[in-house]
């Protein structure tokens, strides 16, 4: 991990579980404001307590401010953004409202089972993985008929903007997810071109197993004042 003296931390406020001992936040998902229908779709899912990136990542997301969350494979990161993201979509807009982008086809479908599980309960809320692979024109009709949340790896979502099958006109949420594979896949371009066409006003977090000098560039040139919550220990 690099982490340059005076190139961060004048932007960036850091939260970390190791800088506040002692008693955790809370242990329950309820008191992280979260909506009745998504704590039901989390009985579901079997998870008792939210992980450390959850609760550290959930409320900063919920009040609006953009996240920088680093924590391990396996801790979580999904849910960390996929419960707030999934709280702000308003199901009576049939617009895009929410851009997840991903490294890998696999994570992709991951992603989208995933929200599709917490979203249960929440009716009018179409979740879309896009990817390469798969016949594009399946992904016109879906598009079509109206999808709230795309999880696209860059590639396709691409693709899909130069075909004008995909405007983020109305984006409220952008999630970059694995950031740091998707930097290391070459897509940073990609990611640059995709997030100039999404409203100014969005709301920006980037989750990622580990940190370098060319993440932090991209969150400093597309968030604003993030906050950063890190995860410096495995727990789950
Ligand atoms: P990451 O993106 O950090 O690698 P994931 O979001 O893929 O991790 O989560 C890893 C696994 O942990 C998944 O199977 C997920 O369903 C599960 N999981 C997520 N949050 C919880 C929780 N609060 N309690 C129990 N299991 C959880
Ligand atoms: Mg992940």
């Amino acid at each position: 991990m690099i982490r340059r003296r005076g190139t961060v931390s004048d932007t960036i406020e850091k939260i970390s579980n190791t800088d506040t001992p002692a008693e955790p936040v809370t242990n329950a998902f309820e008191a992280l404001g979260i909506s009745k229908e998504i704590q039901r779709a989390i009985v579901d899912l079997g998870f008792e307590e939210p992980t450390p990136i959850q609760q550290m990542a959930i409320p900063l997301i919920h009040q609006g401010f953009d996240v920088i969350g680093q924590a391990q494979t396996g801790t979580g990161k999904t849910a960390a953004f996929g419960i707030p993201t999934l709280e702000k979509i308003d199901p009576l807009d049939k617009h895009v409202q929410a851009l997840i982008l991903s490294p890998t086809r696999e994570l992709t479908i991951q992603i989208a089972e995933e929200l599709s599980k917490l979203a249960r309960y929440r009716r009018g809320i179409a979740i879309l993985p896009i990817y390469g692979g798969q016949p594009i024109e399946r992904q016109f009709d879906a598009l079509r008929r109206g999808v709230q949340v795309v999880i696209g790896t860059p590639g396709r979502v691409m693709d899909h903007m130069r075909r004008g099958t995909l405007v983020f006109d109305h984006v409220k949420t952008v999630v970059l997810d694995e950031a740091d594979e998707m930097l290391d896949m070459g897509f940073r371009d990609d990611i640059e071109l995709i997030l100039k066409t999404t409203p100014s006003d969005r709301q920006t977090t980037l989750f990622s197993a580990t940190m370098s000098q060319p993440i932090l560039e991209l969150t400093k040139r597309f968030q604003k004042s993030p906050k950063m919550v890190k995860v410096t220990h495995k727990e789950l």
